[in-house]
């Protein structure tokens, strides 16, 4: 057999080029809040594989129930019938919906797929074609989630054509209006709606807009939470025209925020609702949510897909519900952030840091830390990712984001006190060390 190394070089060399990466080496095994690598490395995830991961690694309860169903029944084609766990999902998640009128549910793999399904639905439901994004969105990778997707060029150029009648508006986040990092949120907020109704009467008139795609906490775009007064303001729009307000909670979702869904702070109520990763803990699977007399509009055969709502995904998603409320996650993450936060922001606070430092911010544990951009003049450019590349040498795996310098925290959300602490320390070490 190859050795790591070799069997490491094998799989460099054959893969596609296309596909990026932060760590080198294999990842052996998952333990909770660690990973281990082939050649013994254990590191703190504090990305969680994007924000998937959200039960620990290999999550007892939800490996098991996973392994149940595979010796039970892998795949039936939901086209072909039904099974057991897709309906028991539907059960758990029904109570925990944002919004009462959210009754209907589809399931797929991917978060792309969902947001896809997710403009197909509100096509059908208004009789309308285009659709408004955010600037800074992030909505996946296939061509009509690429088309909503505002975050990075890098995920669509030379791409195109792409999927057309998309119309970009802009979220209050300070850079995106040339404002400064102290504008107040109410200033930021007002501006965005102005943009929007700007681009109603300039470019995509109400009558021919289908929906509003959101991410309640921008995700890859630099972890930046929608003011609840801008989220109202688009409901209110949303209401006045027919356009279908699409909450994209794909990352934002099942728990992250201190809440199942990061919309119920702002108490909006979605059209279509999207969810993904934390969901399964790690197994593929999505959902579109919406009521039902916007599903009840699509032609029986319209909506499908070979693998969606896979009987395994399904089984270990009845199990991320169930340890949710046994092991009380969310009581967990509201503790958990409140340090996290007060370790974040006493490091922005520090004098020695603090021109490096622009912000701390985010929810529950989504949480971003924003260094100075363009950089002051004793700053170190491209902070961020130097930053990571530190906490990785040190022992943790953290993600950066955004085009600005933007670190994200995603740790688990049942992470205890103590690996915690011993994240935000790495992280501090790693701060001074780059500001050096
Ligand atoms: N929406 C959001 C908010 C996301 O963060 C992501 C993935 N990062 C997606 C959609 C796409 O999901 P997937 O990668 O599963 O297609």
């Amino acid at each position: 057999p190859m050795s790591s190394d070799k069997l490491e070089a094998f799989g460099v060399h054959h893969i596609t080029k296309g596909l990026g990466r932060i760590k080198g080496g294999i990842m052996a095994k998952g333990e909770g809040s660690y990973v281990v690598y082939e050649d013994g490395q254990r590191l703190l995830d504090f990305t969680c594989g994007i924000g998937v991961t959200s039960l620990g690694h290999v999550n007892p309860h939800v490996s098991q129930a996973a392994a149940d169903q595979c010796l039970k029944l892998v795949h039936s084609q939901c086209s072909i019938s039904l099974h057991e766990p897709y309906i028991r999902l539907i059960e758990r998640l029904l109570p925990i919906m944002p919004d009462p009128s959210l009754d209907s549910f589809f399931f797929w793999n991917s978060g792309s797929e969902a947001v896809e399904a997710a403009i197909k639905m509100a096509r059908v439901f208004t009789g309308k074609q285009n659709i408004i994004c955010m600037q800074g969105g992030y909505h996946g990778r296939t061509f009509g989630a690429m088309a909503l997707t505002r975050s990075k060029t890098i995920y669509s150029q030379g791409f195109a054509p792409l999927m057309p009648g998309v119309f970009t508006t802009s979220f209050p986040y300070w850079h995106q209006s040339g404002f400064q990092p102290s504008t107040s949120t109410h200033t930021l907020t007002q501006q965005a709606l102005y943009q929007l109704d700007l681009l109603f009467s300039q470019q995509t008139a109400p009558s021919d807009t289908a929906a509003i795609i959101i991410e309640p906490v921008l995700g890859e775009g630099g972890y930046v939470p929608a003011p609840p007064e801008f989220l109202h303001g688009l409901r209110e729009r949303c209401d006045k025209h027919g356009i279908m307000l699409i909450v994209d909670e794909v990352q934002s979702g099942f728990g992250r925020t201190g809440n199942y869904f990061a919309i119920e702070e702002s108490g909006v109520r979605p059209d279509i609702l999207v969810i993904a990763k934390g969901l399964a803990n790690g197994f593929p699977l999505s959902g579109v949510i919406s009521r039902k007399e916007v599903t009840d509009k699509l032609k029986p055969g319209s909506m499908g897909g070979t693998y969606a709502g896979n009987a395994v995904s399904c089984a270990a998603a009845v199990a991320v519900a169930d340890v949710f409320r046994e092991e009380n996650i969310l009581a967990n993450v509201q503790a958990r952030s409140t340090e996290l936060f007060s370790a974040l922001n006493a490091l922005k606070y520090d004098p020695n840091l603090r021109p490096h430092i622009l912000d701390v911010r985010g929810r529950g544990l989504m949480v971003g830390v924003e260094f100075a951009s363009p950089p002051p003049p004793s700053s170190p450019a491209n902070m961020a990712s130097r930053v990571a590349a530190r906490c990785i040498e040190k022992g943790m795996l953290i993600l950066t984001t955004s085009v600005y310098q933007v670190i994200r925290f995603i740790p688990p959300l049942n992470v205890s006190k103590a690996d915690l602490a011993k994240g935000s320390q790495i992280f501090a070490e790693a701060v001074r060390e780059v500001v050096k």
